[in-house]
């Protein structure tokens, strides 16, 4: 097993300071329960440090990186991270349970490929355009970065959501002050790391991973310009609050309970092979899992059987291993949380498989899979963020969407259908800011984003940068 982790300083203006208060957090493994790191972790005072290094940055040497310099610190900020892929991928699978061979993919690769994606736009990027005023003269409208951006990122996945923050902000010019959670502080430093071998100036990107004081002084700090912000609905709405009040712009992806409609001419083999990456990647802690599957009567047992033999054959272990399908939760408050749903959904429908807690060491729940779940059965109303699926019948397509649409959320959403027509129908019907048809896969170029109480914005494609950049119109004749 690899050495104990420290991470004593926190990464403010280019410096590596020891935390004002001098907090710090223990890094505990997901699958064992032992603690193998410690993290420092901010106090307001490392905030404010924090904010004022960013608000000195956004006037420093960074103002003279045009567009073209700013794409040439993101590549070089990109090839660090894809240099380090492997450690950055273990590391949050020893931190929040992920499975190696997702880690390998969404913490080691997705980084340093998002970052190359905005440091193509930040090279193509149109600063400046001139337009002709129809009463004479003309206008000059002007993009200059939103300021000092406060990124606020959950731990379950921690390297990507954060890259699909500071990539658009430092490709618009904007600093940043990333305020990770004390659960996976220790990946986030790499970022900092990084980004001064790539050439970003002091105070252009601060690292201070904090809980939830920290980062509600950030996000109401005068310092800050823009809240970009990734987590449960709970603290979205309390964060959009604030940013309201102050009039402060914020993007705010939060909680998901997507559906995974079957359709009565669904090949069910394809379903049942694409059941893990759709419906519990990550051990089910993925905002965007389609937990909600919804079968067709005329096919219900047939449904019912495909997703109980799939779940109970998943092979639930160590992280590390790549053989291991399903890993454990991220926390023991988490598995307590997961394990109260469960409890919950044995009074409100029939288990099929799983429902209890292997006999382990570590924050582990065995995938669980309830059917005849009535929709508005609170497991399937609620984010539960484990490996837990409902199966919920439907007589016809109109009440499938209904029911796919009976729901507080609208992040993803996924159909299963042979005919690709239909498909693309049932799709345009689900209210959801992401659909998939037959399988489910965020792209870099596409914005992802909720709608109702799965969030406010968008974040990747060129939607993604936007909020990063404001304008300003220049009348001149
Ligand atoms: P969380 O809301 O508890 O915490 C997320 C982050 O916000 C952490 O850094 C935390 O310290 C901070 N925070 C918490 N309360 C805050 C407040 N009032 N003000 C400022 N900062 C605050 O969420 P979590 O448990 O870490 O993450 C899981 C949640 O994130 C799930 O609901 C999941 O669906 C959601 N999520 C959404 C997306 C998406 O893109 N829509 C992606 C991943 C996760």
């Amino acid at each position: 097993m690899p050495e104990h982790l420290e991470r004593p300083a926190l990464y403010i203006d280019g410096a590596w300071v020891a935390p004002v208060k001098g907090g710090s957090a223990d890094i505990v493994e997901a699958a064992t329960g032992e603690v193998f790191g410690a993290s420092a972790l901010a106090d307001t005072d490392d905030i404010d440090l924090a904010v004022a290094a960013a608000r000195r940055a956004l006037t420093g040497p960074w103002a003279g990186f045009g567009p073209a310099e700013r794409a040439g610190v993101l590549e070089a900020f990109a090839a660090g991270l894809t240099a380090r892929r492997k450690e950055i991928a273990t590391l949050v699978s020893r931190e929040n349970g992920m499975p190696i061979s997702l880690s390998q993919v969404v913490s080691g690769i997705a980084p340093g490929f998002i970052t190359g994606y905005y440091a193509r736009l930040a090279a193509g990027m149109v600063a400046e355009d001139v337009r002709p005023s129809p009463t004479g003269g003309e206008t000059l409208v002007v993009r200059q970065p939103v300021g000092v951006v406060a990124a606020i990122t959950p731990w379950n996945y921690p390297q990507p959501l954060a890259v699909m923050k500071l990539a658009p902000a430092l490709a618009a010019g904007c600093t940043v002050v990333l305020k990770p959670p004390p659960e996976t502080a220790l990946d986030a430093f790499v970022f900092a790391e990084v980004a001064a071998e790539a050439g970003l100036p002091p105070g252009v990107l601060n690292v201070v991973p904090g809980g939830r004081e920290a980062g509600a002084h950030l996000v109401e700090h005068p310092g800050v310009d823009k809240v970009a912000f990734t987590g449960s609905t709970g603290a979205g709405r309390a964060i959009g609050e604030t940013t309201g009040r102050l009039l402060r712009p914020a993007t705010l992806e939060l909680g998901g309970k997507s559906v995974s409609l079957v359709a009565d001419d669904a090949d069910l083999d394809l379903f049942a092979a694409r059941l893990l990456e759709v419906s519990l990647p990550n051990n089910g802690q993925t905002c965007h899992a389609a937990t909600r599957i919804l079968a067709p009567r005329s096919r219900y047992d047939e449904v019912v059987a495909a997703v109980t033999d799939t779940v109970a054959a998943l092979r639930v272990g160590d992280p590390l291993d790549r053989e291991t399908q399903v890993g454990p939760l991220v926390s023991a408050a988490q598995q307590q949380r997961v394990l109260e749903y469960v409890a919950l959904g044995r009074s409100e429908a029939r288990l099929t498989t799983g429902g209890g807690r292997p006999d382990r060491p570590g924050w582990f729940v065995e995938p669980t899979v309830f059917a005849d779940v009535d929709n508005r059965a609170r497991i399937a109303q609620e984010e539960i963020f484990g490996p837990v699926l409902c199966v919920t019948p439907y007589d016809d397509e109109d009440q499938a969407i209904a029911i796919a649409n009976d729901s507080d959320f609208g992040l993803g959403g996924v159909v299963w259908t042979s005919d690709a027509d239909r498909g693309l129908a049932l799709a345009r019907r689900i209210e959801s800011g992401t659909v998939g048809v037959n399988h489910y896969e965020l792209h870099v170029n596409a914005p992802f984003g909720g709608i109702k109480a799965s969030g406010v914005g968008r974040e990747l494609g060129p939607e993604g940068l936007e909020p990063y950049l404001v304008t300003k119109s220049i009348y001149r004749r």
